[in-house]
C-alpha cells in the first residue's frame, strides 16, 4: 500500500516565487481545460487524452502556458477528469451534484509530480537536518527532515503545496511494503469485532460500551473569532491585512492539527486493538437524514474519520467494514423492531421485547452486528455479543477527551484483563511513526 510522508520545506525566495507563479499557471491550465471541456457538445467532450493533445497547441498559442512544467500541467489536467469521475460516481449514487468550479486567484496552491524523473533527492548535504530537494522547473529547495527522505527512485508522488498560512509542505508518496497481513474474516471471533458509533454528545461509543468525549475546542475558536474580528478591522489588500489574514489561517490550523492529531490517536487505538471495526457508511447516510439539518461540517470531520480509520487499518492489517446506516438508532439491537425516537431521547427502551439500554451503545452494537452479518456470522450465528448484551450489558467505561488529547491515553485504556495491551507508544518503530507523527494520507492537506 501508498503512504504519504509530509515535510515542512523552506524555499528561497527566489524559488518560492518561482513556484508560486507556475502554480498560477497551472490554474489558469486547469480553469481554460474544464471550460474548453464544458464548452464541448455533450456527445463530444473532451478525454483526458484528448485535452493532454491539446495542452501542445494551448502552449504555442499562450506561452505562458509552456511556463510550468509539461509533466505537472498534463497532472493537472488528469486530475480534472479525476474530478470529473468522482461527480459522475456521485450523481449515479443519486446526489445532486453540479460542475467543476472555475478557480479563483490562490485557490490552486499545490503543484503535483508523478514520474521519478521529474525529481531529484540530495542527501548529501553534510547536514543530517536537512536534505536538498529539486523539482523539475521549479529548483533546488531544503527539506527539513525530521524523519528519513526516501531516494528519489522510491517516491512514487511528489507534491509540493503553500499552505495559507504562508508555510510550504512537500508531501511524498511512498510504497510501504511489509505491512501486516489481514486475518482472514472467518478467523475473527466476535470479541475481535467492534461497532462504532459516530456521536453528537459522545464522539464515539462503541459497543463495549465505551465512550470517548468530544474535544474540547473553544479556546481554539475563541482565538479563531478573535483573529477574524482583527482581520474585518483591517483594510482589505493592504499589507497588514495580510498579516491578520495568516494569523487567522494559523488559528484554523491549530484547530485543524488539534483534530487530526485526536483522530490519529483514536484510530490507532482502534486499529491495534480489534481485528473488525464496523462503522457507518458515510456516503448513504447523509442521503438518510434532512439536508437542511446543519452537520456538514461534522459529517465531514467523520468522513476524514472513518479515511484514517480505513487507511491505518491496511498498515495494522485490521477490517474496516462500512455498514448500512439507515434504522441504527431506531432498530432494536436485541430484536430488531424498530422504535422512532427523538434525538433527545438518551435510551432506548424496546416496547417489544423490553431491552432496555443507551440509544448510542444499542446503535454501535447495531452497527456491530450489520459488519459481523456482512462476514457471514450472522446475529443468529454469532450470540455472544447478543447475549451478552441482553443478559449483562457491557460495564460502561467513559475516556475524557482531554486524556486522549494530552498523552493518547486510550492506548493504555484496557479492554478486559487477558489481552495484550499495546498503546501507542509500544508500537513498532514504523507503527509509531503513524500513531504520532501522522503519516498523513494524500487526501490531507
Ligand atoms: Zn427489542
Amino acid at each position: 500500500m501508498q503512504t504519504t510522508l509530509r515535510f515542512r520545506v523552506s524555499l528561497s525566495d527566489a524559488v518560492a516565487s518561482e513556484a508560486w507563479r507556475q502554480i498560477d499557471i497551472l490554474r489558469q491550465i486547469r480553469n481554460h481545460a474544464v471550460r474548453d471541456y464544458y464548452n464541448a457538445d455533450y456527445n463530444d467532450q473532451p478525454s483526458d487524452y484528448d485535452q493532454q493533445k491539446r495542452l501542445k497547441q494551448w502552449g504555442n498559442r499562450w506561452p505562458t502556458f509552456a511556463v510550468p512544467s509539461q509533466h505537472a500541467a498534463q497532472q493537472a489536467i488528469s486530475q480534472i477528469h479525476t474530478d470529473l469521475d468522482g461527480l459522475e460516481e456521485r450523481r449515479n449514487n443519486g446526489h445532486d451534484v453540479g460542475r467543476l468550479r472555475w478557480q479563483g486567484r490562490g485557490e490552486c496552491r499545490s503543484v503535483s509530480y508523478n514520474q521519478p524523473c521529474r525529481w531529484n533527492v540530495d542527501h548529501n548535504t553534510g547536514g543530517e537536518r536537512f536534505v536538498r530537494f529539486r523539482l523539475e522547473k521549479i529548483g533546488w529547495f531544503r527539506i527539513r527532515a525530521n524523519r528519513p527522505v526516501p531516494d528519489a527512485d522510491e517516491i512514487s508522488e511528489a507534491i509540493l503545496k503553500k499552505q495559507n498560512t504562508g508555510e510550504w509542505y512537500l508531501s511524498l508518496v511512498v510504497e510501504v511494503e511489509n505491512t501486516p497481513a489481514k486475518p482472514g474474516l472467518d478467523e475473527i471471533g466476535p470479541q475481535d469485532c467492534v461497532g462504532v458509533d459516530l456521536g453528537i454528545t459522545n464522539y464515539i461509543h462503541t459497543s463495549d460500551n465505551l465512550t470517548v468525549g468530544t474535544l474540547d475546542l473553544s479556546d481554539e475558536y475563541e482565538r479563531l473569532r478573535r483573529e477574524q474580528r482583527q482581520l474585518s478591522r483591517k483594510e482589505r489588500g493592504s499589507h497588514n491585512w495580510e498579516d491578520q489574514r495568516q494569523q487567522v489561517a494559523k488559528a484554523k490550523r491549530e484547530i485543524k492539527r488539534k483534530v487530526l492529531d485526536y483522530q490519529h490517536k483514536l484510530t490507532t487505538w482502534l486499529v491495534t486493538e480489534y481485528d473488525l471495526v464496523a462503522v457507518e457508511d458515510l456516503d448513504v447516510k447523509p442521503m438518510l437524514e434532512d439536508s437542511q439539518n446543519a452537520k456538514n461540517k461534522q459529517d465531514a470531520a467523520w468522513s476524514r474519520f472513518v479515511n484514517l480509520l480505513e487507511y491505518k487499518a491496511d498498515l495494522h492489517g485490521t477490517h474496516v467494514m462500512t455498514v448500512n446506516p439507515a434504522g441504527t438508532t431506531k432498530d432494536c439491537a436485541s430484536c430488531g423492531v424498530a422504535t422512532n425516537k427523538p434525538l433527545w431521547v438518551r435510551e432506548h427502551s424496546c416496547p417489544a421485547c423490553g431491552h432496555t439500554q443507551d440509544r448510542d451503545l444499542n446503535a454501535a452494537t447495531n452497527i456491530l452486528n450489520r459488519g459481523l452479518k456482512q462476514i457471514g456470522a450472522g446475529r443468529s450465528e454469532s450470540p455472544p455479543m447478543q447475549t451478552a448484551l441482553a443478559t449483562s450489558a457491557p460495564h460502561r467505561e467513559a475516556v475524557d477527551a482531554k486524556c486522549v488529547d494530552e498523552v493518547g491515553s486510550l492506548g493504555a485504556w484496557p479492554r478486559g484483563s487477558s489481552r495484550i495491551q499495546c498503546p501507542w507508544w509500544r508500537l513498532p518503530d514504523r507503527l509509531r511513526r503513524v500513531a504520532t507523527h501522522g503519516e498523513y494520507p494524500n487526501w490531507i492537506g
